[in-house]
């Protein structure tokens, strides 16, 4: 399904494109609209309601040809289906990007995130919307103005469960550990050197809880304001971006951005284990088995990044105090992960496959095993 708002207008070719990619999606639908007082372009992108509403994060950025954006969206949007599945709660994958014309100011941004508001409104039922890349717990209390009972992760005062950030990062910290122990033993993470790629919201806090537990922590990232932070004031070791992927570490994770593992970067890792928060590490399914083939283990991305979605959807709709819900991220995360090593160790299939494999079971049996644990 394509629906586009009056007015908006892209090139042929473009719309071409964007018209395959709908076509070839295994997704369910995409909502489009242009936003014509700002340019920007919206897309929701609804891959599975098998298990509930989709529910999947805004994402706001420029991106430098339109269709990438609708790539996006539908990426990201699958991701989610698996991600709800494989932690064993209701909800559908969707996900929503705008991508932007211009730079906007804060007047021009908070109207657009409230006409994106009504959209999601209009879609009751269908779609609920939550923080992502760009967009802030400020950002979801604008836009649940116009989608009140829609939106996730709005700030503490608003009554939402606030940034995601601190669960995810500690569901990867869990994550990272459970990987350790397979891979060195007891000791686990003592001592090991971790290359953070990316000390955003959740690198810094991922970054944190490492410190915490005598590890080595290298870092990287591209902000000027970040890297100095991090190196001059925390004493953290920095990696130049283009330095990352043959810097030899125990462990590399991921927390910048998707499409890092490919053909050109994993013949030149020099890890045991790949670790980290962004979405869609994979730029395509087969890297996974290129990792495997490299004696490289990799945590599905889907999965060890699956803390902060966990935690606002039970502290939300089902009264979860913090703590109670950073317990269940501990315990998701790590449960999920060892069976999928297990699984991928038996049957010899790739981690990422093993990963899909468990979410596709859950959604087939239309039931997740521990929506009520
Ligand atoms: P963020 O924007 O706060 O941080 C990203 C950081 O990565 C920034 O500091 C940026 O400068 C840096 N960066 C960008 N490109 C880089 C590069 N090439 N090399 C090194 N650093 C680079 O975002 P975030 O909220 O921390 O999210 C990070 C990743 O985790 C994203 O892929 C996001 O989709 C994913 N994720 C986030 C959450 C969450 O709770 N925030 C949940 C699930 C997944």
């Amino acid at each position: 399904m394509i629906q586009q708002s009056p007015g908006g207008g892209t090139g042929n070719t473009e719309r071409k494109l964007m018209d395959e990619l709908i076509k070839a999606w295994d997704g369910e639908c995409v909502i489009v609209s242009h936003d014509r007082p700002s340019g920007a372009w919206i897309f929701i992108a609804i891959h599975s309601t098998k298990l509930g509403p989709a529910i999947g994060g805004t994402r706001m950025k420029h991106y430098s040809e339109l269709k990438d954006a609708l790539e996006d969206a539908q990426r990201l949007a699958a991701g989610m289906t698996y991600k709800w599945a494989a932690a064993g709660l209701r909800g559908g994958g969707g996900k929503a990007v705008i991508a932007l014309d211009h730079p906007l100011d804060q007047q021009e941004r908070a109207s657009l995130l409230r006409r994106y508001g009504t959209l999601v409104r209009k879609h009751r039922g269908l779609f609920l919307t939550g923080p992502d890349l760009g967009t802030s717990s400020e950002d979801m209390d604008i836009i649940a103005q116009e989608a009140p009972s829609l939106v996730f992760g709005r700030t503490l005062e608003a009554g939402g469960g606030g940034n995601p950030a601190p669960f995810t990062a500690r569901g990867i910290f869990t994550a990272l550990e459970t990987t350790a122990q397979r891979l060195f033993g007891k000791g686990g993470l003592s001592g090991k050197k971790i290359l953070v790629q990316g000390a955003g919201s959740v690198g810094r806090e991922l970054i944190h809880l490492l410190q915490g537990c005598g590890c080595e922590v290298l870092f990287s990232d591209i902000e000027e304001e970040t890297v100095r932070l991090h190196r001059n004031e925390k004493g953290l070791s920095f990696v130049p971006p283009e330095a990352v992927y043959e810097t030899a570490c125990d462990i590399f994770a991921p927390c910048a951005v998707g499409g890092v593992l490919n053909e050109e970067s994993i013949p030149r890792l020099r890890c045991r284990a790949v670790v980290g928060g962004a979405n869609n590490q994979l730029a395509a399914p087969e890297d996974a088995r290129r990792l495997q083939d490299r004696g490289v283990l990799y945590a599905p991305d889907f999965v060890a990044n699956s803390g902060g979605a966990i935690a606002l959807i039970g502290i939300e709709t089902r009264g979860w105090s913090r703590e109670e819900a950073m317990r269940r991220v501990v315990k998701a995360v790590r449960d999920n992960l060892e069976a999928i090593y297990r699984t991928a160790d038996h049957e010899g299939i790739s981690t990422d496959e093993a990963a899909r494999r468990l979410a596709q079971r859950r959604i087939d049996e239309g039931a997740p095993e521990n929506e009520d644990s």
